[in-house]
């Protein structure tokens, strides 16, 4: 049941499928013959996953590299200072949007499906349904195919492109940022529609949404949109740049307006009246949300579901709204690829490799960096 729901979600959100590569015809028997070991086609270290015969780390992010390999945008995997940057062409616009144009030496784009060759080790991206330009990375040497999700999701996402299953993987290296059984995410229409309530019960208050300014922001304003809100929304300046790059690529996010006027007059208060705000959560915090005439404070993530975490944050409304794999999808996921091997990172290592070995599959953790994810 759980499958099919899945499925359906991914068959709505085909923007823009891209073929896969043929695996060589070496695989099975390489893998089976033991012919190279995943350790030696990518290494866990303390700054990323490390590629031996290739020379290039995947999300480096502690100090600078030689050669990376991105996978998306968000800060806690794609850092400034590196040599080479290889990733979607999303991310690298993306990346210079938040660090500049000069952020590495040089880059180059990598479209879905698209295959490059470094130093006799095949890459290439598949869609990861995270964020924008997000990407599964694929590395294949000598007939062994491992996958990267860096941070995935499966259920329906109006911003980017669908998590795509690869297929043949050997060996499949997860995500685990609510690899507990107790997240499981509810639909994302429904948050939408309990904001969109709170608007029509209050209508004298401002709601202040806090959101990721990388992702989170862009994707509830689209669905706000899709919802049928055709208000303007007032952005904080620092979302600005990313929802205008957004836009350019034909994600119609609708009219948006800078909250940004040094104007504290009365009527300027009373224009936020009714009126949704989308901001970076800190910036609810600050001198800059004085502004916002007795505001609910509101806060889309996925750790929302932590009753005590909304709580201590003072939010009145909290969306559980994650651009992450919950539980289900995380386990389905699993499933479906079918690896070989299971790798697990970025979270709560333990419970889901634990699940693994009771699903009979051979599964490790990999334990590389401290890891805490406020984005949700
Ligand atoms: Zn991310």
């Amino acid at each position: 049941m759980r499958g099919m729901r899945l499925s359906r979600l991914a068959h709505l959100n085909q923007k823009r499928k891209a073929p896969q590569p043929a695996p060589s015809p070496l695989c099975a028997i390489a893998y089976i013959l033991n012919m190279l070991r995943p350790d030696l086609l990518l290494q866990p270290t303390p700054k990323g996953l490390y590629c031996p015969p290739g020379d290039f780390y995947l999300d480096p992010v502690r100090g600078a590299v030689e050669r990376a390999v991105i996978s998306h945008g968000h800060s806690d995997h794609a850092r400034g200072g590196h040599g080479k940057v290889l990733a979607h062409p999303d991310t690298l616009a993306i990346m210079a949007c938040r660090y500049g144009t000069n952020f590495a030496k040089s880059t180059q784009a990598l479209e879905y499906g698209e295959t490059i060759e470094i130093n006799g080790v095949t890459v290439w991206l598949a869609p990861a349904g995270h964020i924008l330009g997000s990407a599964q990375v694929v590395v294949e040497h000598k007939g062994l195919r491992m996958t990267f999700t860096g941070d995935y999701k499966r259920r329906f996402d109006p911003t980017c492109a669908s998590f795509e299953p690869v297929e043949n993987t050997h060996v499949f290296i997860s995500e685990a940022t609510f690899a507990l059984p107790v997240f499981r995410h509810p639909d994302t229409g429904h948050e939408i529609n309990r904001l969109l309530q709170s608007v029509t019960d209050f209508p004298e208050r401002a709601h202040c949404i806090g959101a990721y300014s990388l992702g989170k922001a862009q994707r509830v304003i689209r669905h706000l949109r899709l919802a049928g809100y055709d208000e303007p929304i007032f952005i904080h300046g620092s979302l600005e740049k990313l929802c205008a790059h957004y836009q350019s690529v034909g994600i119609d996010l609708g009219t948006l307006v800078l909250a940004t006027s040094d104007d504290t007059s009365r009527a300027a208060r009373e224009a936020f009246r009714g009126k949704i705000i989308v901001a970076p959560p800190g910036a609810f915090e600050g001198k800059w949300a004085q502004r916002f005439p007795d505001p609910i404070l509101g806060f889309a993530s996925g750790w929302m579901s932590i009753k005590q975490r909304a709580k201590q944050r003072g939010v009145e409304l909290p969306l559980v709204i994650s651009d992450h794999a919950d539980w289900d999808e995380l386990t389905e996921t699993v499933r479906e690829v079918n690896p070989e091997e299971l790798w697990v990172t970025y979270g709560r290592e333990d419970a889901l490799v634990r699940w693994a070995e009771l699903e009979g599959r051979r599964a490790r953790p990999l334990r590389m960096v401290a890891y805490d994810d406020e984005a949700g």
